[in-house]
């Protein structure tokens, strides 16, 4: 689904991302950990091309991602950009919800504006969605009235109406209250469960634990451990890891 090989970046003489292989299969979650400033939000951002990688190839499903195939390469139009990411969700840390608009209608609007969908259908597609965030019962509420929690679910519900083949998640829970956490995780869980293709940068050990497939560990741009989390937490011999989990027990 994902294949990232030999990737670089730099942010002029800030070596960023060190030659970094990378594979989620279909219908896996993959969990990105590591420490602040090691480039667990560049590489997710390298996926769908919101940053522009400087070495290497990243390909999903088979195409590769911000330039044409034919040598030498063109960076892709805005046009075939949207193309490419058509298929590609991103949950954020701050939930970017429209303020003028219910749940509801934060669901439905880019399957009117973007999918060209008619509004009945939209609203009834949305409905689903938010149903299955478990959060029915707010369509009509505007998202100052939503706890944050309920908030990120709406973005979530919004994310997962346009029907993605596999869904970046960047720290979805780290802007929330603690006691607010484990709702938007257990929607996550939900989407794991029913075989959603998902790459999640997160502190949440506990998350990273029962519910990713790998577990890529980055430092300082290279990914330094990577396997299942059994592996990863408890028979890697990688000091830098070692260091980094203390930190988070
Ligand atoms: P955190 O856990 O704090 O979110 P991260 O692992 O997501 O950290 P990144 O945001 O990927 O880290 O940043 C990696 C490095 O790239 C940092 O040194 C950061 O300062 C730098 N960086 C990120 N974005 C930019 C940018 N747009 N311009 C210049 N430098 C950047
Ligand atoms: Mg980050």
């Amino acid at each position: 689904m994902v294949s990232v090989r030999g990737v670089g970046k730099s942010f002029g003489a800030n070596v960023v991302l060190r030659d970094i292989d990378l594979t989620v299969n279909k219908s896996e979650v993959v969990c990105l950990i590591g420490p602040s400033g090691s480039g667990k939000s560049t590489l997710l951002r390298c996926i769908n091309f919101l940053e522009v990688y400087d070495r290497g190839e990243i390909r999903i499903e088979g195409k590769l991602v911000g330039y044409t195939e034919a040598a030498p390469r063109r960076q892709l139009s805005n046009r075939e950009l949207r193309d490419l990411r058509r298929n590609v969700g991103m949950v954020f840390q701050q939930f970017n919800l429209w303020p003028h608009m219910t749940a509801l209608e934060n669901v439905a609007e880019a399957l009117i504006q973007v999918r060209g969908m008619d509004k009945a259908a939209a609203v009834a597609h949305a409905r689903r969605m938010l149903d299955r965030v478990g959060l029915a019962e707010k369509a009509d509420s505007y998202p100052a009235r939503l706890s944050g929690g309920q908030q990120q679910r709406v973005a979530i519900a919004r994310v997962i109406a346009m029907e993605p083949h596999l869904i970046l998640f960047d720290e979805p829970t780290s802007a929330l209250d603690p006691e607010l956490v484990g709702e938007v995780l257990q929607v996550m869980r939900d989407l794991a469960a029913d075989g959603m293709t998902m790459v999640v940068v997160t502190h949440e050990m506990g998350f990273a634990a029962n519910v990713a497939d790998k577990v890529a560990f980055l430092d300082r741009g290279r990914i330094a451990a990577f396997g299942p989390p059994r592996e990863v937490f408890h028979e890697s011999g990688e000091p830098r890891l070692k260091q980094f989990l203390q930190t988070y027990h």
